[in-house]
């Protein structure tokens, strides 16, 4: 039934980029849930894994001491909806973790597996867009050149701001040997923010989204004007994309003027197509109504904490 010609089962992170060294052509297995549906359905068959499951330094959610939140690539949705950090300082990504599939997949899927799929659908990939993301990617060093044993290999680290990580449909920047390892979230892109992200399917279950909509703004204390705003959509192009000009445009504005002009500003910057899912023309207005919807509540949340910011 699955048409796998290899699996390895990583013991640590030196072992899997040594795994992938030594093997260019395999791939690396996270949760599972996209690629064993691709093994199933031939797509990828033939494949050798390489397996992160279990690996503890690949999970978790912490607080670094410059107040930066470090997530692991092996967490699951479910655990990211759960988490206490994640709940207090970036509610939203909980909510946007909790709006993938059903149960069963938020348990296996991972963060991790959601970004390095390259889906411009993925339901966490707009949050983290208005975060500023970045990544951490592990893989061998360049003066290791490939030589010498797999084994032996030297790794090296690099950061990489999550909208440079998605390159085009299906591809994100990593090389050979390379893995994620982890995702960072600083404070000055959390603190005093309140978000929402909206998904739009066509059921409200197990179905990925027709566009997904993520508003991210920092309000004066009086909640009337606009500090700052992200804004992020999925769907609305080849690969999640930001509205720097919608951003800009809205920045500083009163709320009610901004909850006038969002949409319209929205629809001229994105580029959604027709597709079995919808039409162009429909994705528009979802661009439209979700960017205003996702910016009133956003407006909600800070009204309801009096403007407070997360602390
Ligand atoms: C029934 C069903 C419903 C779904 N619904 C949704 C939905 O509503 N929203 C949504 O966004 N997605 C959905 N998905 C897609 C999928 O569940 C998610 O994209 C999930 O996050 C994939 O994570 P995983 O750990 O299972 O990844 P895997 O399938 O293990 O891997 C996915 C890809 O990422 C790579 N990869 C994984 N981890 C790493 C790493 N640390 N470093 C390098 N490469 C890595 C793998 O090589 C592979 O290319 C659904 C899937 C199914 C089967």
């Amino acid at each position: 039934m699955f048409d796998i010609e290899r699996y390895y089962q990583a013991t640590d992170i030196q072992d899997a980029v040594a795994a992938l060294c030594a093997d260019p052509k395999a791939m690396v297995i996270a949760g599972g849930s996209d690629v064993l549906v691709e093994i199933r359905e031939g797509k990828l068959a033939g494949v050798s894994l390489v397996s992160l499951q279990g690996l503890a330094e690949l999970k978790g959610i912490r607080l670094e001491e410059d107040g930066t939140l470090l997530i692991r690539p092996m967490t699951t949705f479910a655990e990211l909806t759960a988490d206490p950090l994640i709940r207090q300082r970036i509610p939203m990504l909980a909510h946007a973790a909790d709006q993938v599939g059903g149960p069963q997949i938020r348990h296996v899927g991972t963060l991790g597996g959601n970004l390095c799929n390259g889906v411009t659908s993925a339901d966490t990939a707009s949050t983290l867009f208005t975060f500023n993301a970045m990544l951490e990617v592990t893989g061998p060093a360049a003066d290791w050149g490939g030589k010498g044993d797999p084994g032996d290999v030297l790794l090296a680290k690099k950061q990489i701001p999550i909208a440079e990580f998605y390159q085009g449909p299906g591809k994100v920047a990593l090389g050979t040997g390379e893995i994620l390892t982890g995702l960072r979230i600083a404070s000055e892109d959390y603190k005093g923010y309140h978000g929402h992200y909206i998904k739009y399917a066509m059921r409200n279950a197990m179905d990925i989204a027709t566009l997904g909509c993520a508003v991210n703004c920092r309000f004066d204390a009086a909640c009337g004007h606009l500090e700052d705003l992200k804004l992020a959509f999925g769907v609305a192009g080849p690969v999640p994309m930001r509205c720097p000009e919608t951003e800009a445009a809205l920045k500083g504005m009163a709320v009610g003027q901004a909850l006038n002009q969002i949409g319209a500003r929205a629809a001229a910057e994105v580029k959604p197509r027709d597709s079995w899912r919808a039409s162009k023309a429909f994705r528009l207005q979802l661009v439209r109504e979700l960017s205003r919807r996702a910016l009133q509540q956003a407006l909600d949340f800070a009204r309801q904490e009096g403007g407070a910011a997360h602390a």
